[in-house]
């Protein structure tokens, strides 16, 4: 059964009756520009086919019932019961009608029932689909007329404050802004977007995604060092963020820095969203081979500047490059997640069987792979 007739007939045995109707919200992934966020650069992330999808009913009393198909539970709670930092899969919903109270939009309650084919953890952000598909419902719900950019900012609030996770404006951003055949290009400091043309079909061409399936717990630690470490380049640099450092000159400019380690972590900064600015380039002129260099520029920045890869992501994108593909990076936080493969369609059974085979000879389960076509953001299904 398809994830839009699964949450009507979940809509349905929770209430009785029809849901007003039915949203969708996507995963997604990031192309290129990792950790460059919270440096106030660039990123550009795209909208996958897998997506939260949403049955939602309006009700004239503060009740908030929520049916997940995934989980087979349900939960219920009130306006009335609201507050910031709770646990569960349920606070980034009930979280959403929390940000957007407090932001002074006047919502009831609601019945949901929620289904996703977003996989859980795998850096393809499921938490923002499932907080982006709710935004969208109950702005159309309970006709807000809030502006794209603000759901996403409401949709980020609910995350940041009502589950408690310190994360940036992309995921959120990129469900509800993207479109179908385009990257979202974001500049986190001022929030301009652009829609960027991503048809690889055109020139024969696909992006596979391989989810190593490593994922390692330390990585929060890792995170927040790595931010401490750019704050304080950033400091000694003289400068507000690392996006305000130029290429032009880097290396005598990092070379005051006191540290080995610093001067390698902000080289990655500035040369990441130096290489975002050139993928969008080589978007826009239609030049894949540019991407594809890019692409494994990043990973190998990443890798040595920044070191937030690990074994298996290192081999996979070893092993896709020396199979044909024109380009690989880790894409997400680090330590393990998805990489990406920019290749020739023709090329990519070969190209999987072979990172698969990598895989199962060192000891490693085999990886899932899929193709990932830039989908459509957030919207109302019927
Ligand atoms: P991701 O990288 O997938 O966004 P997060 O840890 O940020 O990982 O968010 C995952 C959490 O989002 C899950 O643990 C769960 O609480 C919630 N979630 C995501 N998808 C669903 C779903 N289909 N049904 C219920 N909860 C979900
Ligand atoms: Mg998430």
């Amino acid at each position: 059964m398809t994830l839009d007739l699964a949450v009507h007939e979940a809509y349905r045995n929770l209430t009785g009756r029809d849901p007003d109707s039915i949203w969708r919200a996507p995963g997604r992934i990031n192309l290129i520009g990792e950790h460059t966020d919270y440096n106030d650069g660039f990123v550009l992330p795209f909208a996958l086919p897998q997506a939260a999808y949403l049955a939602a009913g309006r009700r004239e009393d503060d009740m908030i019932r929520i049916a997940s198909v995934d989980l087979g539970e349900q939960f219920e709670t009130t306006l009335a019961e609201l507050a910031p930092n709770q646990d569960g899969w349920h606070s980034y919903l009930a979280g959403v009608f929390w940000a957007l109270r407090e932001a002074g939009h006047q919502v009831g309650g609601a019945d949901l029932a929620l289904a996703s084919d977003v996989p859980i953890g795998a850096g393809l952000s499921s938490s923002a689909a499932i907080e982006c598909v709710l935004v969208e419902a109950l702005n159309d719900l309970y006709e807000l007329g809030i502006a794209p950019m603000d759901r996403a900012k409401l949709a980020r609030r609910t995350e940041n404050a009502y589950v408690g996770a310190p994360t940036g404006l992309m995921d959120q951003a990129a469900s509800t802004l993207c479109t179908e055949g385009h990257a979202l290009f974001l500049d986190c400091r001022s929030l301009e977007v652009q829609q960027v043309p991503l048809d690889l079909a055109a020139h024969g061409q696909a992006i596979l995604v391989i989810d190593t399936l490593t994922r390692h717990s330390h990585a929060d630690g890792e995170y927040a060092t790595r931010r401490a470490d750019c704050e304080r380049a950033s400091e000694l640099l003289g400068v507000p963020a690392l996006r305000d450092v130029a290429m032009e000159g880097l290396d005598d400019r990092l070379a005051g820095l006191p540290e080995e380690r610093l001067v390698r972590r902000a080289r990655h900064v500035v040369t990441e969203d130096q290489r975002v600015l050139d993928a969008c380039a080589a978007l826009r002129s239609d030049d894949l081979v540019r991407l594809g260099e890019l692409m494994t520029a990043s990973h190998a920045s990443m890798r040595d500047d920044y070191e937030i890869t690990e074994p298996s992501v290192d081999l996979a994108v070893e092993v896709a490059l020396a199979n044909g593909a024109s380009g690989a990076r880790m894409t997400g936080g680090g330590f393990g997640g998805c990489v990406l493969v920019l290749a020739d369609q023709t090329r990519l059974d070969a190209l999987a069987a072979a990172v698969t085979a990598a895989f199962v000879e060192s000891g490693r389960s085999a990886p899932a792979t899929f193709i990932a076509l830039p989908a459509a953001g957030a919207g109302r299904l019927i």
